[in-house]
């Protein structure tokens, strides 16, 4: 785990250069979700005046986009005033390598459990 895999983290200063713990600051994006980086969010729909429907976050262990969906199996996504903050109620499970992703205030922790899987999407 020597090696950084998003190369243009530690050009921004929000975020630390090792997040395992404490947690990163998400990054509310409007790129296209094939396009996100670790530790970036999309809302969707993009415009904030319509229905919240979810956000496309990228999983910062694996790369892999998963779609958290309001409202979807008991996860509720909260809304603060500034566009990455963030909050959802139950750790988002990454779809490829299982990862939990825990997002409290636009703050994105990650917590590995017995699920995981040791992959590597992109
Ligand atoms: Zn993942």
């Amino acid at each position: 785990m020597q090696t950084d895999p998003w190369g243009e983290v530690d050009a921004d200063p929000r975020r630390g250069s090792d997040a395992s713990d404490a947690g990163v600051k998400l990054v509310a994006t409007s790129k296209r979700p094939c396009n996100l980086k670790g530790g970036e969010v999309r809302r969707v729909s993009q415009n904030r005046n319509n229905l919240l429907i979810g956000y496309h976050v990228c999983c910062r262990r694996c790369g892999f986009v998963v779609l958290a969906i309001n409202g979807h199996e008991g996860l509720a996504v909260t809304e603060g005033t500034e566009p990455d903050d963030i909050t959802f109620s139950q750790p988002l499970r990454c779809t490829y390598c299982r990862v939990l992703m825990h997002v409290s205030h636009g703050q994105l922790r990650l917590e590995e459990d017995a699920h995981v899987r040791s992959v590597r999407y992109r």
